[in-house]
């Protein structure tokens, strides 16, 4: 099979990752064996291939947003059935044991792994996933669509949730790409009144298009204080930009696994009970509420197609900030 691999991190410009002619993957116990027909591209995915995110294994085959179809089982798998629609998203697997686990929120397990980080992803025609953390999705969404919502569309939920901002409140996204474009959706569906903060004129307008109250640039003030505010720039300004946007008793949810650095800012924009919180990728309960809520809100996804193998193009495209909406390799 052919998958895209990425045996030195380097920039995205300098094409990272290289078409590889390699033995399909075999199940182990626990496993699916998985026809990839669609795997989006992250963010993510960039900063590993550029080593912003060092890798923790190498080679790697990036991805952790694929839509495919379980083609073999694994020893002991009880519970799907060859042919069956499968998604594969960001947490890999768990420990199953600790008190995060136990406690479900597995996302918070020390020994978490990730699927295109720890575990071989889905840039590639086959994959194998634990069947455990195998996602299931709901029907109305091609595969195509599908992807994009298995790590922006479920991390931008539980953005939305850390972010305590309850229905009908006033939000803030700070940054306008693919899993802003899911959340803002979800935000509006929850009645939320929506205001969005970022550079590009043409993500103002489509954020405008999505419902969003109001739309402004980074230096641009908020019209009204916000309730809560989601942050997915990967930049520490924007988190206090954000900051300053939130009303005493707000919270800042931070979308992003890497930022640059956080500056540092007056403890006036901290006092009132603000809350600033990192979100951590996601647990298995919000990825099932989550795909069910996109099926019944009608989220729909905006994708950028690309051939599995120009999948440094899209990296690039992603880097240079042009891509529209969510690149996605078709395989
Ligand atoms: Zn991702
Ligand atoms: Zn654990």
């Amino acid at each position: 099979m052919r998958a895209l691999r990425l045996d030195h991190p380097r920039p995205a410009a300098e094409r990272p990752l290289t078409v590889a002619r390699v033995d399909d993957p075999s199940p182990a116990a626990g496993e699916l064996l998985i026809d990839v027909a669609a795997c989006a591209v992250c963010r993510t995915d960039l900063q590993i291939a550029e080593g912003d995110l060092p890798a923790r294994r190498l080679p790697i085959v990036p991805g952790h947003q694929a839509v495919g179809r379980v083609a073999a089982l694994g020893a002991g798998v009880a519970g799907w059935t060859p042919g069956d629609r499968v998604g594969v998203g960001w947490l890999g697997g768990a420990c199953g044991d600790c008190a995060f686990c136990r406690d479900g929120r597995e996302n918070l397990c020390a020994d978490a792994v990730f699927t295109g980080w720890d575990r071989d992803g889905g840039f590639a025609e086959r994959m194998v996933a634990r069947a455990d953390f195998a996602l299931r999705l709901p029907d109305g969404f091609a595969d195509v669509d599908a992807a994009p919502l298995l790590c922006g569309g479920v991390i931008g939920y539980r953005a939305l949730r850390v972010s305590g901002v309850r229905p009908g409140g006033r939000l803030g996204l700070f940054g306008f790409g693919a899993s802003a474009l899911i959340a803002i959706q979800v935000a509006r569906h929850w009645g939320c009144e929506v205001f969005v903060w970022t550079r590009s004129a043409a993500e103002r307008a489509r954020a405008a298009e999505l419902g969003a109250a109001w739309t402004g640039g980074y230096d641009d003030r908020a019209p009204a204080p916000l309730d809560a505010a989601v942050t997915f720039a990967p930049s520490g300004d924007v988190v206090v930009a954000a900051l300053r946007a939130v009303d005493r008793g707000g919270t800042v949810a931070i979308n992003a696994i890497h930022l640059d650095r956080v500056p540092e800012f007056p403890y006036e924009l901290l006092w009132g009970e603000r809350v600033i919180r990192s979100v951590a990728n996601f647990t298995r309960s919000d990825a099932q509420a989550f795909l069910t809520l996109a099926a019944v809100a009608g989220i729909r996804t905006a994708v950028e197609r690309h051939p599995l193998d120009g999948a440094n193009e899209a990296l690039r495209r992603i880097s240079d900030g042009t891509v529209s909406g969510a690149a996605v390799l078709v395989v």
